[in-house]
């Protein structure tokens, strides 16, 4: 019998949680990049992006599943108070009790979603990255602290100002391009961002700096 079947009740209570990988790094995307976060990236996506750059997380089958006591100590055994829950895609899962657990321990909550399954846990910021293949739903919009739009073509463009037009006027909203078509998108973001200074742009530097 596999891990998986094993913990498969307590997975779904949200007691357990299949983890890909947990690290210590930098934020390299978005409105919190540079600042030091503890990272847990759930395994399991169903959303199956062609460009994904972790297309390891998708099979929950290939991943060691936690209970979210140890899933806890890996953070508070760091040296920051905050953590980015990123996948994979992590509302597949019911993140209420490991949230509950966070919250009691004075550990501010980020996720990374792209919000195309019902939100559950509590978010101090919840960063919206929509992918056409399954859309978000409304209230994770709503919910959208960070909006972040993945570019790999000019016609990504467009899908970003679609979904600008559905999150909150405080949301902040972020182009990215995709890492292996970066250098040829990246000049025509620049002059998308100047052309339209709501947007931002979110580099990856992560990848920079050759770090996780
Ligand atoms: S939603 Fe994220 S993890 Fe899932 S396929 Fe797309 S980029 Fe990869």
């Amino acid at each position: 019998m596999s891990g998986i079947t094993i913990h498969k009740k307590d997975i779904k209570k949200g007691l357990s949680l299949p983890v890909m990988e947990h690290f210590f790094s930098i934020q390299g995307e978005g409105f919190h990049s540079g600042k030091a976060f503890y990272f847990i990236r759930i395994a399991g996506c169903d959303v199956g992006c062609s460009w994904c750059d972790v297309k390891e997380s998708w099979e929950i089958e290939n991943h060691p599943v936690y209970d979210i006591h140890q899933i806890l100590k890996f953070i508070t055994n760091s040296k920051v108070n905050r953590v980015v829950i990123t996948g994979g895609e992590p509302l597949m899962y019911y993140l209420d009790p490991l949230c509950i657990k966070l919250a009691k321990k004075g550990i501010l909550t980020h996720i990374e979603t792209s919000g195309s399954h019902p939100i559950s846990g509590i978010w101090d910021w919840f960063t919206l990255s929509p992918k056409k293949r399954k859309l978000p739903n409304e209230e994770s919009y709503q919910k959208a602290n960070e909006l972040k739009i993945i570019i790999s073509r000019l016609n990504d463009l467009k899908f970003a100002e679609s979904q600008a037009s559905k999150v909150s006027k405080d949301c902040k909203l972020f182009l990215q391009p995709e890492w292996s078509k970066s250098h040829l998108i990246l000049p025509i973001i620049i002059k998308y961002v100047k052309d339209n200074p709501k947007w931002n742009i979110s580099l990856q530097i992560h990848k920079f700096m050759n770090i996780l």
